[in-house]
């Protein structure tokens, strides 16, 4: 079966728009052919792992089967955060694995953010990598004791030099949105235009050598001592490994079915703000910028001076179906119209010149999982929820290494992890509808100035990592 195709103006992502790359697709997979390494999935994931194979072995022979385009996934539709934050938050790596290797595993985060700005340098990617770092709101009274518990995380860690805390004079002078009461600083941190990234990286394969087929959709996987991908025309069979990276899209795949499930989230973004707007908000650092709201917001301003929002996305829907082509139809674009407007009044009435969504991949723990089996000769990579740009960096290097032979770093928990499945049906849409509404009410009710309502800590518990 060969998926219909989804062309990039489907989607609707800005990035795609402007990534300055020519986006007609690739030649598909035609005929039966055999390399070294086979990866399905043309996102960070797969061009990554690619990547770092190369570094260590520039003679292997790889190919990379994309069902649709290079960035048609969360790759080319994200917030262009380069997030210094792991998926699961400081506190929570904690208490999994104690204070050594939660700090080891913050700082390799943050130093991969720093690698991906050497790349786009060397490579000459132009993706407007600006390394302004991440400022996080507290918006209400309400958010304090998270903006606090956030900073003391760090501080358990001994990494206060790279984060400040900021108090509601000090946060509204970097950014003049509606009541601020505070906000984290962590020095760490980039923004990125992932369009840019994502197809830039595949032209820097393919100068390597790599092989990518477009519109190729992977039927099957074989495993044993020559592996394959399988497509509805042709087979490509690898000598050394077959690697699936498709983040959300591998719950399709009965193996990982419930291993994540795929979340919805939505885009908005302005047009170039004018001058006298951009002095009504405030944010001349251009950190990445959100709040600690539940129902989570992240903001990016763009190299031509437009405000990026992102926010919740169409409600999980049951059995993880992922409606690829309803999603922009279902997504509450004026939910985050309304959210624009409540951090800056004067923008009221601004115009929004692009609106799109995308799938997150999100373990049951919240916690990537790279796994490769040399006995099988497969593996993959998932799970980072809302921080693949760099996590993905990160899981594909130790991929890369696991196929070679070493053993990765000793201090990273994600190689073999084996997060804990997702409930069966209807359980697994019960609990996660009922998370995703509890979240709003509480969102709402602080909003509001009132007290959260009575489920909030059991929604806490059941939503958080
Ligand atoms: C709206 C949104 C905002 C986000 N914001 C941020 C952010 O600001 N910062 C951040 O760090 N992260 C963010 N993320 C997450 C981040 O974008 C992802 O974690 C990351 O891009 C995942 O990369 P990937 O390559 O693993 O997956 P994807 O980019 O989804 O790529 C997977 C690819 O596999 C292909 N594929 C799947 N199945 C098959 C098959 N059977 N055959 C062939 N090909 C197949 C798909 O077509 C797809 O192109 C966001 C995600 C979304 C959706």
């Amino acid at each position: 079966m060969t998926a219909s195709a989804i062309s990039p103006a489907d989607i609707g992502s800005y990035w795609l728009a402007s990534c300055d790359d020519d986006l007609t697709r690739r030649p598909a997979l035609a005929r039966d052919e055999i390399v070294d390494v086979a990866i399905m999935g043309g996102g960070f994931t797969g061009l990554w792992t690619a990547w770092f194979l190369l570094q260590a072995a520039p003679d292997l022979s790889i190919a990379i089967v994309e069902r649709q385009f290079c960035g048609f996934g969360a790759s080319g539709r994200n917030g262009g955060w380069c997030s210094p934050r792991f998926p699961v938050n400081p506190a929570a790596l904690t208490r999994r694995f104690g204070a050594e290797i939660a700090r080891a595993m913050l700082l390799a985060q943050q130093a991969m953010v720093d690698t991906v700005g050497r790349i786009c340098e060397s490579e000459a990617i132009d993706a407007h990598f600006d390394p302004a770092g991440v400022l996080t709101l507290a918006r209400s009274a309400g958010q304090l004791p998270s903006l606090r518990q956030s900073f003391d995380a760090y501080a358990r860690l001994g990494m206060t030099d790279g984060c400040e805390l900021l108090d509601a004079r000090q946060a509204r002078d970097l950014v003049h949105a509606t009541d601020v009461h505070g906000g984290l600083r962590l020095r760490a941190g980039a923004t990125i235009h992932p369009g840019r990234l994502v197809r830039g990286l595949a032209r820097a394969l393919e100068r390597r050598g790599v092989r990518i087929y477009e519109g190729t959709e992977v039927v099957q996987t074989t495993s044993g001592i020559h592996p394959a991908l399988v497509t509805e025309g042709a087979t490509l069979r690898a000598r050394r490994a077959v690697l699936l990276a498709g983040e959300a899209f591998m719950t399709a795949h009965p193996a990982h079915r419930r291993s994540l499930i795929p979340m919805a989230s939505t885009i908005m973004l302005t047009a170039p703000l004018t001058a006298a707007q951009w002095d009504s908000v405030g944010w001349a650092g251009g950190e990445c910028l959100s709040s600690y709201v539940n129902t989570t917001n992240y903001l990016t301003r763009t190299a031509d001076g437009r405000i990026l929002f992102g926010s919740r996305g169409a409600p999980y829907r049951y059995a993880s179906d992922m409606d690829d082509g309803a999603l922009r139809e279902k997504a509450n674009f004026g939910w985050i119209r309304d959210r624009l407007v409540e951090w800056w009044p004067a923008l009221e009435g601004v115009e929004f010149t692009h609106r799109w969504a995308g799938y997150l991949g999100i373990p049951r723990d919240w916690m990537p999982s790279v796994h490769f089996d040399a006995a099988r000769r497969v593996g993959h990579s998932y799970g980072y929820t809302g921080h693949g740009v760099v996590t993905s960096a990160i899981c594909a290097r130790a991929l890369a290494r696991l196929v070679a032979g070493g053993t990765g770093a000793p201090d990273a928990p994600y190689i073999r992890w084996q997060a804990p499945n997702w409930e069966v049906e209807p359980f697994r849409w019960a609990g996660i509808r009922y998370v995703q509404n509890a979240f709003l009410r509480m969102d709402i009710a602080e909003t509001a100035g009132r007290r959260p309502p009575p489920d909030a800590r059991l929604a806490k518990y059941l939503g958080e990592p």
